[in-house]
């Protein structure tokens, strides 16, 4: 569900403005969604996130600012947090906003409905008279009770529903995080600063979301759901206090789960926690001091006993990729990910490519090697890197092997990728089950057959 753009959304004057929210992923015909919206409005807003998506944002902004030359136009999100003056350099851009937005847009809309400019609004950049960038001074993160609760009036729910298969609703209960990995932007974005709404209030607010949606599971889409145990435990509380009736899955750090106590995980699981997603990264000591992970492998082990021993299902990301990281480093990586993968069936180990999140204290190491604009941004091969150096060709395929039969051998997981179900599943597990067992990824006919009968859809 679009989360940042309901915040947004939300903290807007009802009785002042119409807001529109308008989701590509879901609209039939989202360009011409737009510029119907676009007719007349005060102001378009469009949120980028770095990579691919930023391509369809702009053609969105170019779309509508070809259209309606006189509407303002603001971006906000990732990538304008990280490039707030740089991402000017689109002309079918007017104003960026950096970091927390509920408040600076607020200002910005109720400023443009006065007929006023921009200028001094906190976390604000715009072109000045001359057409220069001018950047106003950063907006501080405030914690989230000041603000109007995200009103879901504003997005087609069961649309959302009937798109992931259930009824599921996501929602943001904190933002920040007070971690410093490496090649992560939030440090950046958010100053290792992390602000939440209170236990009480949460509990308030999705109860009447769950009385006006009937949703079955929550999911939890905060940066690190787990900072704080005891806000944990007393949301839990509010959920068995209220009788509300649903599962839950929420984001956790390794050594936040091997600090939890036990009460609280039972506490956790007795108010319906079904899933956490822990970010591993590594496998390998060296790199995970490289990337500032600051937690350690055997914090990741024990926090995995611990979600076995709760029958808990968990989502293990991974990345691979880093600048500099050796094959043996990346062999550690995969090594991590069959251990994981042989503790539960109810554990998955996802495996990313590293992306240069600028501003990162990883991606400064190959800022001479990373795209300079909005649209080199959008197109940029994230795997391969400028010279096809960042993972080699014969690193990249048998990443690819190892993936396709990691998914495989392991049998049903969490999200309904498995081979159960489907007619030649059984042979399909136990070659890829042999063949992950001896680290044998040589002729992969298997994978052949399987994504030519059954292609994946590329993402956007
Ligand atoms: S990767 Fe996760 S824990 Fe690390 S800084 Fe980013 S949000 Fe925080």
């Amino acid at each position: 569900m679009p989360l940042g753009l309901l915040a947004i959304g939300s903290n807007l004057d009802p009785a002042r403005f119409d807001v529109r929210i308008i989701d590509a992923r879901i609209e039939a015909d989202p360009l011409d969604a737009v510029l119907k919206a676009a007719e007349g409005a005060l102001c378009f807003g469009v949120t980028m996130l770095t990579g691919r998506p930023l391509g369809d944002a702009l053609a969105m902004l170019r779309a509508v600012k070809r259209a309606n030359p006189a509407l303002t136009t603001v971006a906000g999100g990732w990538h304008p947090s990280l490039f707030p003056v740089e991402t000017l350099d689109e002309p079918s851009i007017d104003i960026t906003v950096a970091g927390q937005g509920e408040r600076t847009f607020a200002e910005i809309m109720d400023r443009l409905a006065d007929g006023a400019g921009v200028d001094g609004i906190a976390g604000v950049t715009f072109r000045g008279a001359a057409g220069q960038a001018v950047r106003n001074p950063a907006r501080r993160l405030e914690g989230l009770d000041v603000f109007a609760p995200p009103n879901f009036e504003l997005i087609p729910v069961e649309r959302y529903f009937e798109f992931k298969g259930r009824r599921q609703l996501d929602y943001i209960g904190s933002i920040g995080c007070n971690f410093r990995c490496a090649f992560c932007a939030d440090p950046f974005v958010y100053g290792r600063d992390w602000k939440a709404t209170s236990a009480s209030r949460l509990g308030a607010e999705i109860e009447a979301l769950w009385r006006r949606y009937r949703f079955t599971d929550l999911n939890f889409q905060d940066e690190t759901y787990f900072t704080h145990r005891q806000r944990v435990a007393d949301i839990c509380e509010e959920f068995l206090r209220r009788g509300l009736d649903f599962t839950w899955a929420g984001t956790m750090r390794a050594d936040q789960g091997v600090r939890l106590p036990d009460e609280i995980w039972r506490l956790c699981v007795r108010s319906g926690l079904r899933r956490v997603l822990v970010g591993v990264e590594t496998g390998s000591h060296e790199m995970m001091r490289r990337i500032r992970k600051d937690t350690t492998i055997d914090a990741i082990l024990e926090t995995a006993a611990k979600c076995r021993q709760h029958d808990l299902a968990v989502i293990f990301s991974f990345i691979v990729g880093f600048p500099e990281e050796t094959e043996e480093q990346v062999e550690a990586t995969l090594g991590l990910i069959k251990t994981l993968r042989a503790m539960s069936p109810k554990f998955e180990t996802p495996l990313f490519y590293y992306k240069p999140y600028p501003g990162s204290a990883l991606a400064a190491a190959v800022a001479d090697q990373t795209p300079r604009t909005l649209d080199d941004w959008a197109t940029f091969d994230y795997v391969a890197g400028p010279a096809g150096t960042w993972v080699p060709p014969h690193l990249y395929r048998r990443i690819e092997r190892f993936k396709f039969y990691n998914k495989y051998a392991a049998g049903p997981g969490t999200t309904g990728e498995s081979a159960k179900g489907w007619g030649p599943g059984r042979l399909l597990r136990r070659a890829a089950r042999w063949r992950i067992d001896h680290d044998v990824y040589a002729a992969p006919v298997e994978k052949f057959l399987v994504q030519h009968l059954r292609p994946e859809p590329s993402l956007s």
